[in-house]
């Protein structure tokens, strides 16, 4: 193996010991504890598992958690009805409403709902727009902890040979977004990209968000290229006992590694981020609302 594992799990853990210090700085020089609340429809055990997590990581940060957790039948009216008393409930400055929601439920309608201010997911159209065109947005938590990581082990991305595999709205468009804000070439493949392995071959930054287990090999990487895999993958794992499994990436990762001058690994790569940026984004979100001086 000769890449470099990057460590996202370390590197989130020094942006929540920030986001702490600047919690503290709020509370202690302006009397304003950010708050975050997140919205469950329903009990798909993913999601569950994400929600408790976040819960517990605004906590420790020293923000203020509220959780609303509704039935699956829950009324496209009633939750609307709910957004917007976050909307207008002042110790609320991020709202983050868990997908995927129940099929009943317009998600688009749903997020459209969210005040664009307090749109700590930045998928409201008015955040994906903002972005789009340059000024001051909520960015989307997973793509910006992948440019975090990215920054850190490249420094400036400018003229990069940057593709991202995947088009969705959560991640691929906006990390195609953020590495064109940074100046990255970009190439964004999808499903009906023609050659995928020569356009893979041809990246210094391959960012895969597919959601297909280990998809791209070794020899799709370009020597020495920094690899960041968004993919969080659940496979069966016999080896580990009878119906147990193991996640994995998009990317092969031993394969990979092989090639790569820098990759992440999953579990521990950029999972850990996402939540990082979420509170991150809470925070920013809190300092615009009261009109402070945002963190770095
Ligand atoms: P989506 O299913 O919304 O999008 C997948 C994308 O991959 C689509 O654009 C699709 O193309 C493309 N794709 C599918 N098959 C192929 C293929 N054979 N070749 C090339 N492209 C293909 O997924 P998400 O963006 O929501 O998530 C992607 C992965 O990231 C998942 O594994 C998910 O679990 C993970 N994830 C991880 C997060 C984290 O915190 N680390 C957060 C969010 C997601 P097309 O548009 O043409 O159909």
């Amino acid at each position: 193996m000769s890449a470099e594992i990057i460590d996202g799990k370390a590197f989130a853990a020094t942006i929540r010991g920030k986001v702490a210090e600047q919690v503290r700085h709020l509370q202690d020089g302006h009397g304003v504890t950010p708050g975050l609340a997140v919205v469950l429809v329903g009990e798909d055990p993913a999601s569950q598992v994400y929600v408790r997590n976040k819960g517990q990581q605004t906590e420790e940060a020293g923000m203020a958690s509220f959780e609303h957790r509704l039935p699956a039948d829950t009324s496209e009216k009633d939750l609307l009805a709910l957004i917007a008393r976050l909307n207008a409930a002042p110790a609320v400055h991020g709202i983050l409403v868990q997908l995927p929601l129940p099929d009943h439920i317009d998600s688009a309608k749903v997020i459209n709902a969210i005040d664009p201010a307090k749109d700590v997911d930045g998928f409201h159209i008015s955040n994906v727009g903002l972005l789009a065109t340059g000024q001051k947005a909520l960015v989307p938590c997973t793509p910006l902890g992948c440019l975090m990581l990215l920054r850190d082990r490249l420094g400036s991305l400018a003229g990069m040979d940057a593709v991202v595999v995947g088009r969705s709205n959560i991640v691929g468009k906006p990390m195609a977004q953020l590495l064109l804000r940074d100046s990255a070439t970009v190439t964004i493949a999808h499903s009906r990209t023609r050659d995928l392995a020569e356009t893979c071959r041809r990246a210094d930054i391959l960012v895969a968000a597919v959601g297909r287990p280990e998809m791209i090999p070794g020899d799709w990487v370009k020597p020495g290229a920094t690899v960041i895999d968004v993919g969080i993958n659940r496979i069966p794992a016999p080896e580990r006992g009878e119906g147990k499994s193991r996640l994995v990436g998009d990317v092969h990762f031993d394969s990979a590694a092989q090639v790569a001058g820098a990759i992440t690994p999953v579990p521990g790569g950029v999972g850990p981020m996402t939540i990082a940026c979420l509170l991150a984004n809470t925070v920013t979100a809190c300092c615009r609302a009261h009109g402070l001086a945002e963190p770095e």
